[in-house]
């Protein structure tokens, strides 16, 4: 097996680190590391952050993503968290869930978020983790019934990165019980 990372991968890798000292570590190194982010300077480093591509690398290219390979999104992780790990954890949360919802979302779902997550008008929350399933994902218990036209939900999730700002939360709760029991990849539905 080559271990060995692919020379674009490597040069966009070091790019992503030139410009994280440059533009976003100062900032992080400047401010007091006691004191939680302000959603105004969210919003201002998510600006930032806008030409070094890091909110396009997981998206799809139907959605103007450059679905980078998942090496490729470990490594900028690395880097991301070597310049500024708690906005790393910030950036990246947010990412995966509009990720999901450019690849599996409703077209509205897509229409509304898409767009806005890439650009951070809107912050994204992922509410998946409960207290007695974080990696165990067989072992949910928050359950949504439909109604109408929505859902009943009833659980406990923890861990939500983003929960105090996020303007859209990703909820996975278990729709269809027989289905979740025999395979625990279906019968969830994700809502936002
Ligand atoms: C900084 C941070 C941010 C987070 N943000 C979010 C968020 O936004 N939304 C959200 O939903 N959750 C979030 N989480 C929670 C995260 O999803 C869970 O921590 C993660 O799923 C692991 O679950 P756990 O902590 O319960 O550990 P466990 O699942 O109990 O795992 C404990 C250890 O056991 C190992 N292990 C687990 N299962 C197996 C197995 N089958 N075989 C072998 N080893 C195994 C694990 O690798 C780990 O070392 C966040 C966590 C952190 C640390």
């Amino acid at each position: 097996m080559d271990f060995a990372i692919p020379a674009d991968v490597e040069h966009r890798r070091l790019a992503f680190r030139d410009f994280l000292a440059r533009e976003i570590q100062p900032i992080g190194d400047r401010r007091d590391a006691g004191s939680p982010l302000a959603r105004h300077e969210l919003d201002d480093l998510v600006a930032r952050l806008q030409p070094c591509g890091i909110m396009h690398a997981s998206l799809p290219h139907e959605v103007g993503g450059t679905n980078r390979s998942l090496l490729e999104r470990v490594l900028l992780a690395e880097e991301f968290a070597r310049a500024w790990p708690s906005l790393a954890v910030t950036i990246d949360s947010h990412n995966i869930v509009v990720e999901i919802i450019a690849r599996q979302g409703q077209p509205w779902m897509k229409d509304r978020y898409v767009e806005a997550g890439i650009t951070g008008r809107a912050f994204m929350g992922d509410m998946m983790s409960e207290p007695q399933a974080g990696s165990d994902t067989r072992n949910l218990t928050t359950r949504a019934v439909a109604d109408g036209d929505h859902y009943v939900v009833d659980g406990t999730k923890m861990w939500t990165t983003n929960g105090v700002w996020a303007d859209v939360a990703l909820l996975t709760a278990v729709a269809n019980e027989a289905a979740y029991r025999r395979d625990p990849r279906r019968g969830v539905i994700h809502h936002s």
